[in-house]
């Protein structure tokens, strides 16, 4: 037995330690949008803060349905945040060193173990779902992904809902 005392543990683990905040609620959209980062006929990727405690999430589609996206969230670090949003609003940046920036933010963050599913003609938050671990979804690009509903079909027939 070692009588070394445990490390004091680290607040934000990278994979999953990170949870949504209690505001995020189906209903009408919980969110503001900050940035959209990627577009194809709505939003695939975005920067967006909690309406209630302004907690900063970065959503990505892992996979849509007509007009129902599927989400996967990353909880950025919020001092990655504040620089991020303050660089792109002075416009002190150039389109390049925009996206390297949002790449690092978006590597930096820490992966949700939740997904989202939003309905973007209603802008309504349908459902929160949570996963056992962030890593029962891919974390490719959406580009890279499938996105052929799968998921959606999969989530939604599970048998506690
Ligand atoms: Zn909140």
């Amino acid at each position: 037995m070692s009588a070394t005392p445990n490390p004091p543990q680290a607040n934000v683990r990278r994979d999953g330690g990170s949870t949504l905040c209690p505001h995020l609620q189906p209903g009408p959209c919980p969110w503001e949008t900050e940035l959209v980062i990627d577009d194809h006929l709505g939003p695939t990727e975005s920067l967006v803060a909690c309406r209630v405690c302004g907690r900063a999430y970065l959503l990505e589609m892992l996979d849509w349905s007509g007009t129902l996206r599927l989400f996967r969230v990353r909880a950025p670090a919020p001092d990655a945040v504040a620089l991020l949003t303050r660089d792109l609003r002075r416009g002190s940046c150039d389109l390049r060193r925009a996206g390297e920036e949002i790449r690092h933010v978006s590597l930096t963050s820490d992966r949700v173990a939740e997904l989202l599913l939003y309905d973007t003609s209603t802008t309504v938050l349908l459902e929160r779902i949570a996963l056992d671990s962030a890593a029962d979804v891919p974390w490719a690009g959406w580009r890279e992904l499938p996105c052929d509903s799968t998921w959606i079909a999969r989530l939604r027939k599970r048998p506690d809902r």
